[in-house]
């Protein structure tokens, strides 16, 4: 890293007296003004599914290189450096990846998270993103082990177009069962993320707001994005999000509602004869880059902040090289307030230049 480590305290001190923002109740603000709010974890870059916006076959076929088990993180300096980005204002951690279900013991990572306090003593909001084939097996161990809630990404209700998207044959009803499992131990309210392609599977917009309507099961119909470097992203391929509000209201009446916080991802949405709520994140058409507070930790330790960011800052170099937690923890507050990613901002400009290399989905976590 290049950032100049020094004792936590003082670095408050000194972005303070340097000018750059720090909030009444030393919180870390990035340049834009951004505290630091959330936080996610990729636990592994490999994944039981291929699906074809994310991990597309022909780029992840049998001689792609995965991360070798001594370069990802170990459960004790994940939590390690979650405890650091909670002491940092982090108050929500989500396990992603790849597949995070895939990671060995992942009951174990919970267990040690869920005992992690805001410096107020509230408990974190620990949640876990995933694509729900090992779920209806796993439910119960996740709950025991401290998980409290959980999204299920779900492209589509017909099997044959989920077959087609996740292209590794897994039958829809594994992920039905999933949900179902997961609702009946207890860990909800559940979210269910489905990014919409045209062409592919818009045609199950109204399907999936009709099959989770009445439920308390919040979908979230997401713009399809261009992560990455290896799904073949064009913009003609993105359903706008106003467009799918559009849609829905067709069926059944729709009105806004506030969001939960400030820096919530999703636009909400609920039905106005009171039976759920839905929704829609405009990455693409309606950029949320000016209230976004998400920091990214990779399978090896590479802190991002941003999903489109080029470039990593090496927290698992710190670790290894034996420094100390105040010096970890001075590093992760120079990176944040340092940080002026805005790339879905400036994603019109950038596509009309040269377009820059970027991290996979899968390596990062969504
Ligand atoms: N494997 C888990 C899963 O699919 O839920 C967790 C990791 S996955 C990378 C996290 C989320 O990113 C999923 O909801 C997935 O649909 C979303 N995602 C992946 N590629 C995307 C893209 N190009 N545009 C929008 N969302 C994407
Ligand atoms: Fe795997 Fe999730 Fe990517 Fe699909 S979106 S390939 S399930 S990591
Ligand atoms: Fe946040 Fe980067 Fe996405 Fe903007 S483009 S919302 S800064 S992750």
């Amino acid at each position: 890293m290049s950032e100049r480590i020094i004792p936590i305290a003082d670095h408050r001190l000194k972005q303070a007296s340097g000018g750059t923002f720090i909030e009444p109740s030393g919180r870390l603000l990035d340049t834009r003004v951004r505290p630091l709010h959330d936080l996610r974890i990729s636990v592994t870059d490999r994944c039981n599914f291929r699906c074809t916006y994310c991990m597309p076959k022909e780029v992840f076929d049998s001689n792609y290189r995965y991360l070798p088990h001594s370069a990802l993180l170990s459960f004790e300096e994940i939590t390690l450096l979650a405890k650091l980005f909670v002491a940092h204002g982090v108050e929500k951690v989500r396990l992603t990846g790849g597949e995070p279900l895939l990671r060995k013991n992942i009951e174990d990572l919970i267990k040690m998270l869920s005992d992690l306090q805001t410096p107020d003593g509230r408990p974190i909001d620990l949640t876990l993103t995933t694509n729900a084939a090992l779920l209806a097996r796993k439910a119960q161990s996740l709950k025991d082990a401290g998980l409290k809630r959980i999204t299920v990404s779900l492209d589509a209700l017909d099997d044959a177009i989920f077959r087609r998207m996740n292209d590794a044959d897994f039958p829809l009803s594994d992920v039905l069962n999933g949900i179902a499992e997961a609702e009946r131990v207890g860990l909800g309210p559940i979210k269910i993320n489905m990014v919409v392609q045209r062409g592919i599977n818009n045609s199950q917009i109204l399907a999936m707001a009709r099959h989770f309507k009445g439920s308390d099961k919040i979908v979230r119909f997401i713009e399809y994005m261009d992560v990455g470097n290896s799904n073949g992203w064009k913009l003609d391929q993105v359903v706008p999000s106003a467009d799918v509000i559009r849609l829905i209201q067709t069926e059944f009446p729709l009105e806004a509602i506030d969001p939960t916080y400030s820096g919530e991802v999703a636009q909400r949405w609920r039905y106005k004869d009171g039976s759920g709520e839905i929704g829609v994140i405009s990455s693409v058409t309606q950029a949320f880059c000016s209230t976004c507070t998400r920091a990214r930790l990779s399978t090896e330790g590479q802190l991002y902040t941003c999903l489109f960011a080029t470039q990593g800052h090496d927290l698992r170099g710190l670790l290894r090289n034996g420094a100390s937690d105040a010096e970890i923890a001075s590093a992760i507050g120079n990176v944040w307030v340092a940080r002026e990613d805005r790339y879905s901002e400036l994603r019109g400009l950038e596509m009309e230049g040269m377009p820059r290399p970027k991290i996979e989905m899968s390596y990062i976590g969504g």
